[in-house]
């Protein structure tokens, strides 16, 4: 079965793009205008900010501030075309996708899957912990705090109660360090309002590190600030330990330590989405695509990844690029531009990474910014965050949202979104989403 897509004009060339996350959107956008026939194909119908998450998982902002409709973006480009699908397998030969919805011959294709969480082959974490690369998993962990908040009222044996409040985030990367920012915030400002008979007090966030700093990929200032920034907030930071298993009810460490707790947040490594149709040689290093400097998976010209799924070697970066937005905009942009180099009978020209520095935030009024030249913590670096990120939203409406929800959250020191909505799963309906 073929999907039912109209077929390219008289030489017209097909550009199939999978994933329409940073890389793929870009590169959809960037090529909207020209001759080409590109079949963007996605298994949500919306591109996800996932830097917000866990405003999301906090209660901080609503999921639909921080995901906007990929059809919507391409509603005046008609040479884009929308499928919503998870792609399966590649076919190298023939040059062929194989989707939920049937197969599809490309000219190109491009693949932007992005990555996943990486447990490391802990079982018993992969089933227990909580990872949050999806909207759908952050509103899954912002229902698990609601829920054992509420569950926490009515237990009156003290060990039990701790199970249900305290919280253990593994992994001290900036997604991690946010986390326990903000929940740090929460317990301190809206916790104590909503639970009154509850002794918020009691409620401990852990932060589990395997090395000797935060933010490592960051300056030993960025790391060192964010350390003091979040015991200040009370969070207890332990570093230079493991988490080794996780039984639902306790927490192991490689220390030999326990901590009780029903919650564990797991940011501690990713790892890049699989597709069928690849060789070994194709994949290399935490499950990326081995890509030259013009992105062509070993070194095949129809064949191209982009992102967080692509290793790429560079100069400045002989272990690849780190998997951040960035990264993923630039990559998007220098194939794109190669695409229409190719109409006009260029050469491509190598992608080179521009670092234009990289940022996190612990909460209200602190963060910490490492620029190329310049790095600085604190106040500053925390409206600079709040800029950042508000105009990287995609569309108006995202960021008047947005901002008006921080504006909201600052002044009342509330967030007004603690609702606990329990998906109705249907046992026929195939809207489940599975990874
Ligand atoms: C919680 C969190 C916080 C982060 N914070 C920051 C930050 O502050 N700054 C920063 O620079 N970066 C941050 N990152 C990293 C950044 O989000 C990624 O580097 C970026 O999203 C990579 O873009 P991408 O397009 O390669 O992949 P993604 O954005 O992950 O997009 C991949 C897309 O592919 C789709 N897809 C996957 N498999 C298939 C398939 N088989 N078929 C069809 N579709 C498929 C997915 O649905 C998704 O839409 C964060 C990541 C997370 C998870």
């Amino acid at each position: 079965m073929t999907i039912n897509i109209p077929a390219p004009k008289e030489n017209q060339k097909r550009i199939v793009v999978v994933g329409g996350g940073f890389a793929g959107l870009t590169f959809a956008q960037r090529l909207a205008k020209t001759d080409y026939q590109i079949i963007l194909i996605d298994k949500n119908n919306y591109h996800q900010f996932q830097p917000l998450f866990y405003q999301v998982a906090m209660a901080g902002l609503e999921p639909s501030s921080i995901a906007f409709p990929l059809r919507k973006t391409f509603q005046k480009n008609k040479n884009v075309i929308i499928r919503v699908t998870e792609v399966e397998e590649i076919d190298k030969e023939k040059q062929e996708i194989k989707t939920g919805l049937g197969n599809l011959h490309y000219d190109y294709l491009v693949v932007a899957i992005g990555a996943k969480t990486n447990f490391f082959g802990n079982e018993n974490l992969e089933e227990r912990a909580i990872s949050m690369k999806s909207v759908s998993e952050a509103l899954f962990l912002r229902n698990c705090i609601l829920n054992d908040l509420e569950s926490a009222l009515t237990t009156t044996d003290f060990e039990e109660r701790q199970g249900l409040i305290d919280i253990v985030i593994v992994g001290g990367g900036p997604t991690g360090v946010e986390v326990a920012g903000a929940l740090a915030e929460m317990k301190k400002y809206i916790l104590p309002k909503d639970y009154p008979e509850l002794n918020c007090e009691e409620i401990d966030i852990y932060l589990i590190q395997s090395s000797s700093t935060l933010l490592k990929g960051m300056s030993d200032e960025a790391g060192a600030s964010a350390e003091q920034f979040l015991k200040e907030l009370g969070v207890i930071v332990k570093k230079n330990t493991r988490v080794t298993d996780y039984d639902g009810e306790f927490v192991s460490m490689k220390d030999g330590s326990k901590i009780r707790s029903n919650k564990v947040i797991w940011a501690a490594g990713i790892k890049g989405n699989s597709i069928k149709g690849f060789e070994e040689e194709d994949i290399t290093y935490g499950n990326r695509f081995n890509v030259n400097r013009f992105n062509q998976i070993s070194g095949i010209s129809s064949l191209y990844a982009i992102g967080d799924i692509a290793y790429m070697e560079e100069g400045a970066y002989p272990k690849g690029h780190p998997q951040v937005a960035q990264v993923a905009i630039q990559q998007a942009k220098n194939l794109a531009d190669n695409f229409k180099r190719l109409e006009q009978q260029k050469d491509f020209l190598p992608f080179s990474y521009n670092d234009l520095g990289s940022m996190a935030t612990i909460g209200r009024n602190r963060a910490v910014v490492d620029l190329p030249r310049f790095k600085f913590q604190g106040f500053f670096a925390w409206v600079v965050w709040l800029i950042v990120h508000l105009f990287s939203l995609i569309g108006v409406k995202n960021k008047l949202f947005v901002f008006i929800n921080w504006c909201w959250n600052y002044f009342t020191y509330d967030h007004s979104l603690r609702l606990l909505i329990k998906p109705k799963v249907h046992k026929h309906s195939k809207l489940v989403e599975e990874d």
